[in-house]
């Protein structure tokens, strides 16, 4: 509907984003990384770089203090929302039968960072793989909060079982290089190595190929050697974010700091040691918490896509 038009862009052209290399939270420096954190799109000037991240209106989302006996609650009901000290997001509409993102089983590579939709949803990412927190499948189980999971395979490989347990909840497992190589930085041997050993890694763990890729801290997404690469691979389409979960609130690309219906919002396994001392349960939480202030559902990012054809 005309009122979700906006002027930003789905598909990026080559070299109509740049993306400072730190422009993510992919690095182990936990929330310091947001202090850098800047994309700069190709109309103007850097948005979001505030170094301040902390929102003061944030509620604390503490531990659960049970674990419950028999079993968890029901799926999306009030009590496993509030076992994680939440208000329920809004349950996400049917997944669309005309899929907004149709992707093609040969050729050039879309890159995206949201998807066209007037759906009041946006689609949450998490990517990397060292937090291994057991609580953290608790917690999806509970609330079934879809993610779609971008792996390097060199981070999750001492315990490629932890996702197969977020797998076997409906969550889909993608490509995120074999060791976090900044592509623009290796030469198109090296990135063609870093996507196809981790898609083929990855397609054997998890039993499925990997249908989406996004390079480490969205560098070098729009150049024509990372889309030849990722060709190469099996992966058919770089898929970059519009928000980055860091602690306790998300870096906005947008200068409102308002979520949009389709936003593809970025968060990253990760633990207190990286998180200033809060867990993977409490940053989800204050995620979901940001996400429901907004009014908007979390929706599974693969029910918006068309995969190719077999
Ligand atoms: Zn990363």
């Amino acid at each position: 509907m005309n009122r979700h038009v906006r002027s930003r862009t789905t598909v990026y052209a080559a070299g109509a984003l740049a993306l400072l290399a730190a422009a993510t939270g992919c690095t182990s420096d936990g929330g310091s990384g947001a202090a850098s954190a800047a994309l700069v799109p190709a109309s103007g000037s850097p948005v979001g770089g505030s170094p301040t991240t902390a929102a003061p209106s944030r509620s604390a989302v503490p531990s659960p203090t049970a674990s419950p006996t028999g079993g968890g609650p029901a799926a999306g009901d009030a009590a496993a929302w509030a076992k994680w000290h939440l208000t329920p997001l809004p349950p996400a509409p049917p997944a669309p039968a005309d899929k907004p993102v149709k992707l093609a089983r040969t050729g050039p590579v879309p890159v995206f960072s949201e998807v066209k939709t007037s759906d009041k949803v946006v689609f949450v990412t998490i990517d990397d793989g060292a937090e291994k927190d057991p609580k953290f499948v608790e917690m999806l189980t509970d609330l079934k909060v879809p993610v779609s999971m971008f792996l390097t395979r060199d981070i999750v490989k001492d315990d490629y079982g932890y996702f197969k347990r977020l797998q076997a909840l409906g969550n889909h497992i993608h490509n995120h290089t074999v060791d976090h190589a900044q592509m623009s930085k290796v030469p198109p041997e090296k990135q063609k190595s870093e996507i196809c050993d981790a898609q083929a890694a990855l397609t054997q763990q998890y039993a499925t190929p990997p249908l989406l890729f996004r390079p480490p801290y969205g560098d070098g997404a729009g150049t024509p050697a990372l889309n030849t690469a990722v060709q190469q691979c099996g992966p058919r389409a770089v898929v970059l974010w519009r928000e980055s979960m860091q602690i306790h609130d998300m870096q906005y690309q947008a200068a409102d700091k308002k979520l949009r219906a389709g936003d593809i919002v970025l968060a990253h396994f990760r633990g207190p040691k990286d998180l200033k001392g809060e867990t993977m349960t409490q940053m989800f939480g204050e995620l979901l918490a940001r996400i429901q202030e907004q009014g908007f559902a979390v929706a599974r990012l693969e029910d918006y896509i068309e995969a190719p054809a077999a």
